[in-house]
């Protein structure tokens, strides 16, 4: 695809039921076997399958220019340098991953990924990017299996197309220290983090929330409502942190239930929404069960296009 908008118009034309979901196989391309560098391949094969219908998968390599123009502006020319390079090691391996040189290419085109999802999503309402290991990145390094800060990408691209708040919704389990490092003196973005493990904690700046606890399943949902409470009814892009790690504290039922409510919410609010995959591990549940939660996100949010297009 190679749709490029211009600035968002106030009232969006919404002329597609069909959710866009931006992958290609560069996603999964690094050598290193772990989750984040493998699901979105395990998804993409059920999305292939038809395991929901009214989706499509799109190639974002027409974005990948723009990718590597917006890494190079979010991180520092010397961690850019370590993992096109894979030297210094300490930084080319900061998120935890072994290098070599499928690292750079999968971040880029994940990163393509997001971008190009974006997009979408100003045009028609919605859309994702399988893309997953974002939050934790830092402008001088990676950390926790985040190599490059997506979410940051998607919201300074954001800021070229739409007026209005640009709102990060966090919900991975962990909190996203890396992606407020990069937002928190931007006033045209909010950062609102829900967290159910104290990992890359920090403390927020203005109007940006974190809120960490041992919720139970009742208590989770009633935060996820007070976090989507905060988003202003100004905003022109929310960037959904689609995180399945709360499970299984949180059970998945409940998981479920958060991504239909956060999809509908936007929806009813005519809130452009662009999500990715974010946390989830095969340590504490099978990979089907996994795959099966992600799912769900790409589900609601088709859902809430078929709404938001009475
Ligand atoms: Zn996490």
């Amino acid at each position: 695809m190679s749709v490029i908008v211009a600035k968002a118009p106030k009232t969006k034309t919404k002329s597609s039921t069909t959710l866009k979901v931006a992958y290609n196989p560069k996603y999964t391309i690094a050598e290193y076997g772990f989750d984040t560098t493998r699901k979105a391949k395990w998804i993409a094969n059920e999305l292939q399958n038809g395991a929901v219908p009214n989706s499509a998968i799109v190639d974002p390599a027409s974005f990948i220019d723009r990718a590597k123009e917006l890494i190079r502006e979010i991180h520092s020319q010397d961690y850019v340098q370590a993992l096109i390079t894979g030297s210094p090691s300490i930084l080319a391996t900061s998120q935890g991953f072994s290098w070599d040189k499928g690292i750079w290419e999968m971040a880029v085109n994940s990163t393509a990924g997001i971008i190009a999802a974006t997009e979408l999503a100003l045009h028609e309402g919605a859309a994702g990017s399988l893309s997953s290991g974002l939050h934790h990145a830092h402008r001088d390094s990676g950390a926790g299996f985040c190599t490059i800060n997506g979410l940051a990408v998607a919201a300074t691209h954001a800021k070229t197309l739409v007026d209005g708040r640009i709102a990060i919704l966090d919900f991975d389990a962990h909190c996203g220290g890396g992606t407020h490092s990069l937002v928190k003196d931007d006033r045209q973005i909010l950062h609102l983090d829900l967290s159910t493990n104290g990992f890359d904690s920090y403390e927020p700046a203005g109007e940006n929330c974190l809120e960490i606890g041992n919720y139970s399943d009742d208590a989770y949902l009633e935060e996820v409502d007070e976090m989507l409470n905060r988003i202003p009814s100004d905003t022109g892009l929310l960037i959904y942190n689609a995180g399945m790690d709360p499970a299984p504290m949180i059970s998945g039922e409940t998981l479920q239930i958060r991504e239909q409510r956060v999809a509908m919410w936007a929806a009813e609010r005519q809130i452009p929404t662009v999500f990715v995959l974010a946390g989830g591990y095969t340590w504490s549940m099978s990979q089907e069960e996994l795959v099966e939660l992600h799912l769900n996100t790409i589900e609601a949010f088709n859902q809430s296009l078929l709404v938001s297009n009475r």
